[in-house]
């Protein structure tokens, strides 16, 4: 594809150097978005082309099939309505070639306009919404472009309802009111926008324009955020060495079903519930959003792999690396949040007991590897298959883990001279936006280079193998032991997650290996009693902590309509776990722990009062 623009540009350069045509010329783009009536939730797109060159008979308008930041494909498509296009006030023809294609026949004319309806209704998955209340584009959900004119600069001018403004990353057009520009539409399709009554604040930090935009009521405090915005730029600033933007925009909706993010070039569009932000708790979690998001900025937007570089919006873009574009940003998010003071260690080495809990809760670990459940994102992740407890890892949660064990066997390795914070910083120096993408092997190669040392191993069994992770041994580099311990009044263990749907209790998950699948429960059992006793979701583990690991059960389900009668042999409940530090550290162990959480270790006193 990027041929095919070379061309198409090396053809308009030879027109321009020939007599025949003066006004021949690189085309231009202009987009216009109008919303009259926002409750329709229509966003209203017209698209004018100018300076077309002859040779061309028809122009193919394509909508995307996916947005960055999810990769899973959306049927973008299926929003349009109403299309039609014209050229100097005369109707042109067009059909469509497949399912986001409009081919626009305009016989060789230098200029051909079409507009188009698209039904916006999906806030909440971050792509494109419209309602009496305010509107979110991402330009791949709304807006679309022409593969040969896909790097060249377009404008877009935004016509708001009533008094509505725009927030948006995309540079103004200076003197002109709601008109942007973007130097290409991939970069168009990189910058949200947000069209309402919002709120912005703006701040700087780090030197550099930044601005806080909040859609919705709630409990946030905007001067707090933006303190804490200013550490989270900071952090970033430090770790990457520079920030790769003129100015920055948060964007958050508040709003009951708000939850997640999505990371673009020079903005970040977040969801929370209104009411998170004053429980230090669930207020953390908006912290860890934010520099989730925000650390994106560097890897994921400028540092890509190559499969995602450059975009193709017609179909699936197939990477093994999203372990490392997402799950390594889960575990920056965890160790910057540390290390800018958000979380004691304390509250770290209980982030890292869970990590190690999930992960060995999880079946599916035996299954895919991490590099499997990144190219496979497309048909597994995003699809919430049912078995997917069962058969898949999570690349952001087994991503998360295995950019901590690269982590500390660098700083292992290398006497804690070098660490995983620079085998990033060199891909990113490596790789820049534009040029290619980095592999996992280049990702293997820049641990190597730090360390001198092979890690073919290591990529083989944690990256594209399943080997068991030996946490222990790993958290041992930094002085840190994982105690496993019995849990104290816990029910023994059925092995199924049961939901309540309305007055019914449904078992929406039966763990593989577990009682439960032994016996020969199902998904999608209706449980009624336990013993002979009706049971609910509610009180299933109060219930069974009447029990004993190796009692046996019998449980009564509706499946289909039948009554059927299960009999489990109970399971002893998983056991906890708990990190925390060895008692006698070896230097290397201290040097580890303190560069690694940005803690000196703790000098305990002796029980004679000596330090
Ligand atoms: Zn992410």
């Amino acid at each position: 594809m990027k041929h095919q623009l070379w061309n198409y540009m090396l053809i308009a350069a030879t027109v321009l150097s020939t007599t025949e045509s003066v006004q021949a010329q690189i085309p231009s783009m202009r987009y216009q978005l109008d919303m009259s009536q926002p409750h329709t939730h229509l966003f209203e797109v017209e698209i004018t082309l100018d300076g077309l060159a002859k040779n061309e008979k028809t122009v193919d308008f394509i909508m995307p099939v996916w947005r960055s930041g999810r990769y899973v494909l959306f049927d973008f498509a299926g929003g349009v309505q109403e299309f039609s296009a014209e050229a100097n006030n005369v109707t042109l023809p067009w059909r469509k070639t497949d399912k986001s294609t409009w081919r626009v026949e305009n016989n060789g004319g230098a200029k051909v306009t079409v507009r188009y309806k698209v039904y916006a209704n999906e806030f909440e998955q971050r792509t494109r919404g419209l309602n009496d209340r305010h509107g979110f584009v991402d330009a791949s959900a709304v807006l679309m472009y022409i593969e040969k004119l896909r790097r060249l600069p377009l404008q877009l001018h935004v016509q708001p309802f009533g008094d509505w403004h725009v927030t948006t990353g995309l540079e103004a057009v200076a003197g002109q009111q709601n008109l942007f520009r973007a130097p290409n539409y991939d970069y168009l399709a990189d910058c949200p926008l947000e069209i309402g009554t919002h709120k912005d604040f703006d701040f700087a930090a780090e030197g550099k324009p930044h601005r806080l935009m909040i859609y919705g009521e709630g409990n946030w405090d905007a001067p707090k955020m933006i303190e804490d915005l200013k550490k989270i730029v900071k952090a970033c600033r430090e770790f990457w060495g520079e920030l790769p933007y003129e100015h920055y925009t948060f964007m958050l909706h508040c709003t009951p079903a708000g939850g997640g993010g999505t990371e673009h070039i020079n903005s970040t569009i977040m969801g929370t519930r209104p009411y998170i932000f004053r429980e230090p708790a669930s207020y953390r979690g908006f912290i860890g959003l934010a520099m989730h998001e925000f650390f994106h900025t560097w890897n994921v937007k400028q540092l890509r792999p190559a499969g995602i570089m450059p975009y193709d919006f017609t179909k699936e873009n197939y990477t093994e690396e999203l372990w490392l574009a997402e799950g390594g940003t889960d575990y920056y998010t965890m160790m910057l949040t540390r290390r800018a003071g958000f979380n004691t260690v304390d509250q770290m080495f209980e982030a890292l007991a869970t990590l190690i809990r999930n992960v060995k809760a999880r079946p599916g670990r035996n299954i895919q590897s991490v590099a499997e459940s990144s190219f496979d994102a497309w048909v597994k992740l995003w699809k919430n298959l049912p078995n997917a407890f069962n058969a898949e890892v999570d690349y952001y949660e087994k991503g998360e883990q295995v950019s901590l064990l690269l982590d500390l066997e660098i700083r292992q390795r290398s006497e804690n001279h070098a660490s995983f914070d620079e085998a990033m910083r060199a891909l990113y120096k490596k790789f820049p936006l534009g040029k290619k993408g980095y592999t996992n092997a280049d990702v293997q190669k820049a641990a190597e280079e730090l360390t001198q040392s092979s890690f073919a191993e290591f990529f083989r069994d944690y990256i594209y193998g399943k080997k068991e992770i030996d946490f222990a041994g790993f958290l041992g580099y930094a002085g840190l032991e994982v105690i496993e311990k019995k849990r104290d009044n816990v029910a023994p263990d059925l092995g199924i997650l049961v939901v309540p749907t309305g007055e019914r209790s449904i078992i929406r998950r039966v763990t593989a290996g577990s009682a439960a699948q032994a016996a020969g429960l199902d998904l999608g059992d209706e449980l009624l009693a336990l013993n002979g006793k009706r049971v609910r979701s509610s009180d299933l583990n109060e219930r069974l902590k009447d029990y004993k690991p190796d009692d046996k059960v019998k449980l009564t389900v509706f499946r289909d309509e039948q009554l059927r009668e299960f009999e489990i042999t109970l399971q002893a409940a998983a056991p906890d776990y708990q990190v925390q530090r060895v008692k006698e550290p070896n230097a290397l162990q201290k040097k580890i722990y303190s560069l690694w959480l940005g803690s000196e270790w703790p000098e305990e006193k002796t029980a004679d009062g000596k330090d």
